[in-house]
């Protein structure tokens, strides 16, 4: 007998011992461990539109949202058929199929950087195939990093990280070797005089620069005016590579991710839109299944086997079921979907933001585009890593709980995004607002 039987808190204290048991930490990835707001989290059972259930039957609002994922709602109808006609025809192949042709010409279409698209399976995989084709076509060996940007798991990332990382206070990973960690230099995010001095003193070594679109795992943070395009002309006069990591923000900041924005900004005001060499995608395009892309200029996309030196497979990859979840998924994310994910943003971010001014909480509210967090116990939204520590975790925890005991699951750690789908409608984003409404920061939890 292997079922769940979740009714009862001692059913609850037997399953969390069980995972404990087997998984290490109770979780499969350390981001959704409740560790950083005292707690542990309970098994979910289903999910639909903007609702999450636990296996103990309760419901909540979620702001999760698979990370990012979940953009068109929870089991989507059309996603959920979509995905269902695929695995009828067969679950997996090992050979290409037209409907990967059909999502990586929809990703191009919307997204004119990626001329060429290698569909891969974790957003892990696409930084680190992004990075080793900018190692093999500059024969460098530098990567620069900025300080609480999260690109992955792969090792020449995991220093200075964000996300999980940040959450555990952890800047770096056991297991990293030194040798590896020599060739990844951290920079604080948005600092000119860093930026270009690292290319005046080390120019000739640096393969790549890497930066989230917009910083989403230090909470979100607004790319400072003028960041990007910096990096786009630093890495093209030293003949480096710009890789702009949307695996996050593609297709969710906007129609055309966080690069998409700058563009329309630089177009409405008669400029050239700097352009990345690399994109690397997730998340979305995957609508809940796992699939993620490394894609970009087509000259450096060639350097890809077969075509080129530069190694890079998968077994798994361009899976036929998860394409058919990505391909329903952004068929879904028309303009008037984008439409409803912007109001939806809208509402709960200046909701909230209202709520906590009436209460007289501190807080600063970080923005990119439909993304969004709070920064608890700061006064304006941080742009470095130094700066967004030093929110107040503590009052975050106590937020947190609240929100829960309200019916709304936040994701566990201050340094997350809150995540919205096209299912959180006026209703639920109420919900949200008055959660947040009746929240006393005096009920700080320890
Ligand atoms: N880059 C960014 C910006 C991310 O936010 C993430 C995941 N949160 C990744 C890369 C890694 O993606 P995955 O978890 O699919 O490996």
């Amino acid at each position: 007998m292997h079922a769940f039987v979740m009714r009862t808190p001692q059913g609850q204290r037997g399953w969390e011992a069980r995972a404990n048991a087997i998984l290490p930490g109770g979780v499969n990835s350390p981001v959704r461990a409740w560790n950083a707001v005292g707690g542990q989290s309970l098994p979910i059972a289903s999910a639909n539109g903007a609702i999450v259930t636990d296996a103990a039957g309760g419901a909540y609002v979620d702001l999760v949202g698979s990370w990012g994922a979940a953009i068109a709602g929870h089991a989507n109808p059309k996603v959920v058929s979509a995905v269902t006609r695929a695995a009828k025809r067969g679950l997996s192949f090992g050979a290409t199929t037209e409907a990967e042709v059909e999502l990586a010409e929809l990703i191009r279409d919307r997204y004119a950087p990626a001329e060429r698209v290698r569909l891969v399976s974790t957003g892990t995989e696409a930084t680190m195939t992004a990075l080793r084709l900018a190692r093999g076509a500059t024969g460098r060996d530098v990567v620069i990093k900025f300080a609480g940007h999260y690109h992955g798991h792969a090792d020449p990332f995991l220093v200075a990280a964000g996300s999980g990382l940040a959450t555990a206070g952890a800047p770096d990973s056991a297991g990293v070797t030194a040798s590896t960690a020599a060739d990844t230099m951290v920079l604080p995010y948005g600092d000119v005089d860093a930026l270009t001095g690292a290319f005046a003193q080390h120019g000739e070594r640096i393969a790549a620069v890497i930066a989230e679109g917009a910083p989403c795992n230090m909470g979100v943070v607004r790319p400072p005016d003028g960041f990007n395009r910096l990096i786009g002309e630093l890495t093209r006069n030293e003949g480096a590579v710009f890789i702009l990591d949307e695996v996050l923000t593609g297709f969710r900041a906007g129609p055309a991710g966080w690069w998409g924005i700058e563009r329309d900004v630089a177009l409405a005001k008669g400029e050239q839109p700097w352009v990345p060499d690399l994109v690397t995608f997730g998340k979305v395009i995957g609508g809940g299944l796992p699939v993620a892309s490394v894609a970009g200029r087509a000259d450096l996309m060639e350097q890809l086997a077969p075509l080129g030196p530069v190694y890079q497979a998968g077994t798994l990859s361009g899976n036929p079921v998860a394409v058919a979840a990505g391909l329903a998924t952004l068929d879904i994310m028309d303009a008037d979907a984008y439409a409803t994910l912007a109001r939806a943003a809208d509402e709960v971010r200046e909701g909230v933001h209202e709520a906590l001014l009436a209460s007289g909480v501190t807080h600063a509210v970080g923005r990119a585009g439909t993304l969004f967090s709070f920064f608890l116990g700061l006064d304006e939204p941080p742009v470095t890593f130094a700066d967004a520590a030093r929110q107040d975790t503590g009052l975050f925890r106590s937020l947190f709980r609240h929100m829960r005991a309200e019916g709304v699951s936040l994701p566990p750690s201050a340094f997350e995004a809150w995540f919205v789908s096209i299912a959180h409608e006026s209703p639920i984003t109420r919900q949200i607002v008055d959660a947040a409404g009746s929240w006393r920061p005096n009920e700080r939890a320890n």
